[in-house]
C-alpha cells in the first residue's frame, strides 16, 4: 500500500533489461517498468544465492515485480515471470537482435520516464523474433518503425511527403519517402519494395508471419532502412 511519500509495495509489469552484481554479492537489476519507466531494483544478496531468483531476474524476462519502495531505494521483492524468451538464445543471430534492442531502449528512454506504449511493441518484437517463420531483419524495421511512431514520428511510406502522390520508385528517408519527380535524398526503393516495408511495419501479427517469407525486399536494404530510423529514434533522445 502506497503512503504520502511515495513508500510501500509495488506490482508492476515489467521485463528485466540489464543485471549487474557486486562482489559483496548484491545484485541490481534495471526494469522497464509500467507506469514507472526504466528503475533500478535492488536485490540484496541476491548474487549470493541468498535470495533464491533462480532465472527471474535475467535480461529478456517478462513478468509481475513486486518491488519494495524504501525511502532511498526500490527493492526487488519478488518476480512472478510471465515468459523468459528464453528460447531466443538458441539462435545467436536472433539473440544479438534482442540484445540490440536492449541496448537501443537503454539508449533512448530515461530512468524513471513511463514509457508504457514501448512495452507491447518490444514483447511483441520479441515474440516475432521467436518465431523461426518471421524473418529478423524485418522484425527489426517493424521495432523501430513501430517505436516512432508511438512517439508520433514514424516516417509515412505510403505517400509522397512532397507531392502526396503515391510513388512507383521512391527514396527513402527519416522523414518519408520522395517521388522520383520530387527526388531529394534518400535510398532508393522500388514500388515492391516500399510496400513490403510498409506491409512489415503495419501488417498485424499473423500477417507478418505468414508474409514474412515471401516479402519483395532484400535484407541488405532492410538493414540499411532499419539503420535510418534508429538514427530518428537516436536524434530525438
Ligand atoms: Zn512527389
Amino acid at each position: 500500500m502506497e503512503n504520502k511519500s511515495g513508500q510501500g509495495i509495488l506490482k508492476n509489469r515489467g521485463v528485466v533489461l540489464r543485471r549487474s552484481d557486486t562482489p559483496e554479492g548484491n545484485r541490481s537489476v534495471y526494469v522497464l517498468l509500467e507506469n514507472e519507466g526504466p528503475v533500478w531494483l535492488l536485490a540484496p544478496g541476491a548474487a549470493r544465492g541468498k535470495v533464491r531468483f533462480g532465472g527471474s531476474t535475467d535480461p529478456l524476462v517478462w513478468g509481475t515485480f513486486h518491488v519494495y519502495r524504501g525511502p532511498n531505494r526500490w527493492y526487488l521483492r519478488d518476480v512472478d515471470v510471465r515468459k523468459d524468451f528464453w528460447s531466443l538464445r538458441s539462435s545467436s543471430i536472433r539473440i544479438r537482435q534482442a540484445v540490440h534492442w536492449v541496448g537501443s531502449i537503454l539508449g533512448n528512454t530515461l530512468p524513471g520516464h513511463p514509457c508504457n506504449d514501448l512495452l507491447p511493441v518490444f514483447f511483441w518484437s520479441l515474440s516475432l523474433l521467436e518465431n523461426p517463420s518471421a524473418r529478423e531483419d524485418l522484425a527489426s524495421w517493424r521495432f523501430y518503425w513501430r517505436w516512432l511512431r508511438i512517439w508520433g514520428m514514424a516516417p509515412e511510406l505510403e505517400r509522397c511527403r512532397s507531392c502526396g502522390s503515391l510513388p512507383g520508385r521512391a527514396f527513402f528517408s527519416g522523414e518519408g519517402i520522395n517521388c522520383e519527380k520530387c527526388g531529394g535524398q534518400g535510398i532508393p526503393l522500388s514500388e515492391q519494395e516500399r510496400l513490403a516495408l510498409l506491409e512489415a511495419a503495419i501488417s498485424g501479427h499473423r500477417d507478418f508471419i505468414e508474409r514474412s517469407g515471401q516479402s519483395g525486399i532484400g535484407s541488405r536494404l532492410v538493414e540499411k532502412c532499419t539503420l535510418v530510423l534508429e538514427r530518428e529514434l537516436a536524434e530525438r533522445t
